[in-house]
């Protein structure tokens, strides 16, 4: 039986355009993925095997000089299940290869600099494949949700966060932004299974259900986030997030055609192959 294959390639089918609205998304639905979800772990694995190769090959290109790097930029309310795409996606790839970074609320340190301080020193080098669990875009979400900031500082934000992502992009960095989209009663579900787990109680936050009240003004922040830069050399994705099989298939699959288009090959050695196997076969053990 042939292998069950995406209808419409991920980055084509949740690709955020000029037109998309936030609020018509289906939060249950799997755009481009007819297979279901068994069929989904079957082909996440397959994906696990082509981006640990992948990864492997980015590796070898920074260590040879390369200057290329992969940005994958993870965005979502609370219990969208960001932490589960690094485990289930990120933990598919080789460690030493990945540099991950959250961030939380700007500390002292971070407050005294510019938004983009924080954002720039956690860029991955190259060779390397970044994670960030919220980024960038935090700094106009939060303040303008909870008006912070004065708004004429954070509506510049966004024109600074498109010419940094240029920037990025110029020095060889493929961004990869990914915003998980879960409805308002999955959110309760799975707000209500970390109160009812022991072992998730280190994961809620009290402050998340205030939050959460919030969500329609959040989710205006989150559509003007995907209309002023969504931008052809940065472009957002939208994936609805609902079914956690899905989301981690997606982001698998959005992550790896990062890494294709980067078209890289085995560096060449910087030896002579064939004068190494004649010393290594002459020596006496
Ligand atoms: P968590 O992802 O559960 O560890 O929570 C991190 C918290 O830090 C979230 O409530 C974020 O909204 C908050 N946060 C992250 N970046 C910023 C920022 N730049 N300004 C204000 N709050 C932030
Ligand atoms: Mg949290």
């Amino acid at each position: 039986m042939a292998r069950p294959q995406w209808t419409v390639p991920a980055h084509q089918v949740l690709r955020v355009g000029p037109d998309f609205r936030l609020g018509d998304l289906d939060h249950r639905a799997t755009p481009g993925w007819g297979a279901g979800r068994t069929a989904a772990k079957e082909r996440m694995a397959a994906a696990g095997d082509e981006l640990s190769d992948l990864q492997e090959r980015l590796f070898a290109h920074g260590r040879t000089g390369g200057s290329r790097s992969v940005l994958l930029v993870l965005q979502g309310m609370d219990t969208s299940g960001k932490g589960g795409i690094v485990r289930h996606v990120i933990g598919m790839v080789d460690p030493q290869g990945v540099q991950h970074r959250s961030f939380g609320v700007p500390t002292d340190e971070e407050k005294a600099h510019d938004f983009l301080w924080r954002i720039r020193r956690a860029l991955p080098r190259p060779g390397m494949i970044g994670v960030f669990d919220r980024s960038q875009y935090e700094d106009v979400l939060v303040p303008r949700v909870h008006e912070t900031v004065p708004a004429e500082i954070w509506e510049e934000r966004y024109e600074r966060i498109v010419d940094f992502e240029r920037e990025v992009v110029a020095s060889g960095t493929t961004i990869v932004k990914v915003v998980l989209a879960i409805s308002p009663e999955e959110q309760r579900e799975r707000l209500a299974a970390r109160l009812d787990r022991p072992d998730k109680h280190w994961k809620y936050d009290p402050g998340d259900l205030d939050e959460r009240l919030l969500r329609p003004r959040y989710a205006e922040a989150y559509q003007a986030v995907l209309d002023r830069t969504s931008t052809d050399l940065a472009p957002w994705h939208a994936v609805p997030a609902d079914r956690k099989w899905y989301a981690r298939l997606a982001v698998s699959e959005l992550l790896l055609h990062g890494l294709e288009e980067l078209r890289l090959e085995w560096p060449a050695a910087n030896f002579d192959v064939e004068a190494e196997k004649a010393r290594l076969a002459a020596q006496p053990w």
